[in-house]
């Protein structure tokens, strides 16, 4: 057998001539992939150090947080790879959903953090005071677990002073 024969050729190894022979641990923890779906990578426009992606292929994932069965789509691959400028090892953990809402909580968990000491003291405006508990009890609202007791005795300290 020849040594440059494909199947032993680097370039077949990383999948770069036939999908069917794209190695899956660009898509290690997908529950399935349709090859058919399968587009060329523009690998110039992604971040790698020895091996690109060369397909962006559909994929299907189960969401970390609902447990619900989700695409990741080749087009969505292509943004994350070619503009985002995402490494090309990265796999999704969340479905949409679920990542907009872990966006929403750390932008209200940032602005908590900023603003909570102003808001609780006396002499702040009740606008402040307002806005604080309006984002502590959304961060409920987005939380699968009960918030940290600290944000609940603010919460309590707040409502006390709204009274
Ligand atoms: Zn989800």
């Amino acid at each position: 057998m020849s040594l440059f024969n494909k199947k032993c050729s680097w370039f077949n190894m990383t999948g770069n001539i036939d999908v069917a022979q794209y190695p899956e641990y660009f898509f290690y923890g997908a529950v399935r992939l349709d090859l058919s779906s399968a587009i060329r990578a523009d690998i110039n426009r992604q971040h790698f150090t020895v091996v690109p992606r060369h397909w962006y292929i559909d994929a299907w994932f189960i969401c970390k947080e609902c447990h619900e069965e989700f695409c990741w789509g080749k087009e969505v691959q292509r943004f994350w790879f070619e503009e985002a400028g995402t490494y090309v090892w990265a796999r999704p953990s969340l479905c949409r959903d679920c990542w907009l809402k872990y966006q929403e909580r750390k932008q209200l968990q940032k602005r908590y953090n900023v603003l909570i000491g102003k808001s609780l003291k006396s002499d702040s405006p009740v606008g402040l005071k307002q806005e604080m508990l309006d984002t502590i009890n959304r961060l409920e609202e987005l939380s699968t677990k009960s918030l940290p007791e600290q944000i609940m005795q603010n919460r309590q300290a707040l409502m006390n002073q709204l009274k």
